[in-house]
């Protein structure tokens, strides 16, 4: 997959000008350019570079954002549309590209596209009826992206964590909830009817905000929510081998037939719920293949020497010394074979989702939110949990 990647990743960075612009435009075109493009593929540079190590990817990112940054600073060009809608989608890379090199210009661009960006918070109101008409800040993939503006955000601009999600998120779930954990959004919130639909790129996104946001917060709700839609509303829209998918799926969907006459969705054609290659619209075509790589990257997450199975999905991790395998036929299953072997010392937790019911660790009763394991160098720690 790396491989295949990097021929497109190469083409895409071969296209920059000399001044760090990576767009598809004219020069005389970048004004009137939704710059959403800089923020998605700054983003998509860093996740690859994560997996890849390709060591031309940070100066790429760098010099991207620079550019970006100098541009936005002179009002050169300015958020709009898409790139206004999804400004936090940048904060990936900008925070990548501050831990790296610490330059105080990435704070200032992290302030500037807030400035310009959509907020959320001012939306709400809009949420609690379906509008039936298309909008950015009722739009159901950016409900799903904007659930980590704040834990994207708030480190880099000096700002206190409130956890804004968790009211956003409570709003979207009493006016567009379903019992999957998804909202509906057959394009734009649709309300509560279990006949409304909701676009797969919505749930490849909110299964990345809810990682992103287990990540940065160790707030292990996000997490189950994160099972929730993995084990629920990704498989049951797209098939196995992944040649067939739906735009929208319905909670309550009994046939799988063009409607007759008029379109039950609000904001979409009576087909969006039909299976095919490219059903409705390209996009979730394009996008709903990184919910599952994201969703395996998210298995272990680390902090300093410390290392936590987040989601309990049959896996190997293979780094700095240490590997580790889950075996387990979770979610059909409840029980946790881990085989630890490492070279130096470290902490090894394990995540219990609060609804764990008799907990066992190598058949003895315990009682823990998280469990925790200190791994001498050299040791192999077997242990079954159920
Ligand atoms: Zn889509």
């Amino acid at each position: 997959m790396i491989a295949r990647a990097k021929k497109y990743i190469d083409a895409i960075i071969s296209f920059r000008k000399p001044d760090g612009w990576i767009c598809p435009c004219k020069d005389e075109e970048r004004k009137t350019y939704d710059t959403w493009a800089v923020q998605l593929i700054s983003k998509t540079l860093t996740v690859y570079y994560e997996c890849s190590k390709d060591k031309q990817i940070p100066d790429v990112i760098y010099r991207v954002l620079k550019n970006y940054y100098e541009m936005l600073k002179v009002g050169e060009i300015t958020l709009f549309d898409w790139g206004k809608a999804r400004w936090f989608e940048c904060f990936i890379a900008i925070n990548f590209t501050y831990n790296r090199c610490g330059e105080e210009w990435l704070k200032d661009l992290a302030k500037i596209l807030k400035e310009q960006g959509l907020n959320y918070n001012e939306s709400v109101s809009l949420w609690e009826r379906p509008l039936n008409r298309w909008r950015f800040d009722t739009h159901i993939v950016n409900m799903g992206m904007m659930l980590k503006s704040e834990a994207v955000s708030y480190g880099i601009l000096n700002e206190e964590y409130t956890d804004n999600a968790e009211k956003l998120h409570e709003i979207l779930k009493n006016y567009n909830g379903t019992p999957v954990g998804l909202f509906t959004g057959d394009e734009c919130l649709s309300g509560l009817s279990s006949i409304q639909g909701t676009e797969l790129c919505a749930v490849a996104e909110q299964m990345y905000s809810y990682e992103i946001l287990y990540a940065c917060t160790g707030d292990k709700k996000w997490a189950e929510r994160l099972e929730m839609l993995a084990f629920n509303t990704l498989p049951a829209t797209i098939s196995d081998d992944m040649w067939t998918h739906q735009y929208d799926q319905m909670s309550n969907q009994v046939a799988c037939v063009k409607f007759p006459g008029k379109s039950l969705f609000r904001t979409n054609g009576s087909e969006a719920h039909l299976f095919g290659l490219e059903s409705n619209f390209g996009c979730c075509t394009a996008n709903f293949n990184q919910a599952w790589p994201k969703f395996a990257l998210s298995a272990f997450m680390h902090s300093d020497d410390t290392v936590i199975n987040a989601v309990p999905v049959p896996s190997e991790l293979k780094a700095d010394g240490k590997y580790i395998k889950l075996e387990t036929n979770y979610p059909f299953e409840n029980s946790f074979k881990y085989t630890v072997e490492t070279e130096k010392a470290f902490t090894f937790k394990i995540r219990i989702p609060s609804f764990a019911e008799n907990l066992t660790v190598n058949g003895k009763a315990a009682n823990a939110e998280e469990l925790s394991f200190e791994i001498a160098a050299g040791e192999k720690l077997e242990t079954q949990i159920r």
